[in-house]
């Protein structure tokens, strides 16, 4: 049985990872400020004898005599949330980074990045590699987050260079399913919403940029196999579902899906939103035999049976 602390473990992916883990048999810390995620996401879990939460701000250093791994997945994921509080957002990334290196590099443990395909920003090589070097604005509205994401892989390496901290960091793409918050923002749970409570679907500019989208199970079992795999095999590394769609054909599955009746309406595209994400997971394969098994519709009937149970019309 190992210690393990989960940041962000009271959040949509931080959540799943912590059922995982607990299944295994494993004692796990979770650490998280609730900004965008909540207890609700971890209630089966506040009763379990292995389970312990902390209300924490990963700026804030915290200390833990002995832990055998750390993943840090505490940071807003959502443009409107990630954009809310930009410097807390770019603190978050830097800070909560720094001070998860610092704890691994006292207690010896593994410590896990969830960064992010943002380090891309509106990629010009497409499908992405790990290679590409990426297209961020650094004074934009999506910096804080790109930015601070790319920060921390700096730091990540750093530390592992400078203190031999064994370190693992693996690049998400677009990642859904139950436990998305309702308000969060972001594509997918904002057109389940509308679609379930009859409003319109809210496609922002023509619809025509790509995205791929990953199931969350899918993504959490990859974070697991990249974390128990050999000290070697660091990353970063690609973390995605390669099926790539437009706005507008993820607008009509959902329409198809929910039976819904609502229309689809155009509002104003946001500043640096990338036209297109695929990630190439080549890497994942070769390294960790790791690939996507859930089919986006697949992924999408057990997310809208999710938030047919949240959702009040
Ligand atoms: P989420 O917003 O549901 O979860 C983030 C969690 O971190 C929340 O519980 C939040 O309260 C907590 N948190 C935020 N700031 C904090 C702070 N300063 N101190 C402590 N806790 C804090 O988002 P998610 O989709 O579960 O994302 C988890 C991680 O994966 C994030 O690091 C995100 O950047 C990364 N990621 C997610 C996706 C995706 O598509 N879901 C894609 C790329 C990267
Ligand atoms: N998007 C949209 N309608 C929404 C929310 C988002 O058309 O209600 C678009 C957004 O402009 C982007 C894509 O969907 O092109 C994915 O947005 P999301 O916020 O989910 O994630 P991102 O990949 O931008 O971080």
């Amino acid at each position: 049985m190992k210690k393990i602390l989960v940041t962000g473990g009271a959040g949509f992916l931080g959540s799943h990872l912590c059922d995982r883990l607990i299944e295994q048999g494993h004692e796990i810390i979770c650490l998280d400020s609730l900004f965008t995620g909540s207890q609700k996401n971890i209630e089966s879990l506040l009763k379990h004898p292995s389970f312990t939460f902390i209300k924490h701000d990963v700026v804030d250093p915290i200390d833990f005599e002995k832990l055998d791994e750390i993943y840090n997945l505490a940071c807003p994921a959502s443009p409107v949330h990630y954009q809310f509080n930009p410097i807390h957002t770019m603190k978050t990334s830097v800070m909560g980074g720094l001070n998860m290196l610092e704890l691994a590099r006292k207690t010896g443990a593994k410590v896990f990045q969830a960064s992010t395909s943002e380090v891309y920003g509106d990629p010009s090589v497409h499908p992405q590699p790990e290679e590409y070097w990426g297209n961020v604005n650094t004074i934009g509205i999506r910096s804080c987050y790109d930015e601070g994401k790319r920060a921390a892989e700096t730091l990540f390496f750093d530390y592992q260079r400078v203190h031999g901290v064994k370190i693992k960091v693996v690049r998400i793409f677009n990642t859904y399913g139950p436990r998305m918050a309702a308000d969060d923002g972001r594509v997918v749970s904002n057109f389940i919403v509308q679609a379930l409570r009859g409003q319109d679907l809210t496609v922002y500019g023509d619809g025509s940029q790509t995205r791929s989208f990953c199931y969350a199970d899918d993504l959490v079992a990859g974070f697991m196999q990249l974390m128990n795999a050999g000290d070697e095999i660091v990353g970063p590394i690609n973390m995605g579902n390669p099926g790539e769609f437009t706005m507008i054909e993820l607008a009509e599955k959902v329409l198809r899906l929910t039976g819904s009746t609502s229309k689809l309406i155009h509002m104003p595209l946001p500043q640096d939103d990338p036209k297109q994400r695929r990630p190439d997971i080549t890497k994942a394969k070769q390294l960790l035999g790791w690939e996507p098994t859930v089919a986006l519709e697949q992924g999408l009937e057990r997310t809208i049976d999710y938030f047919k149970k949240v959702v009040t019309q």
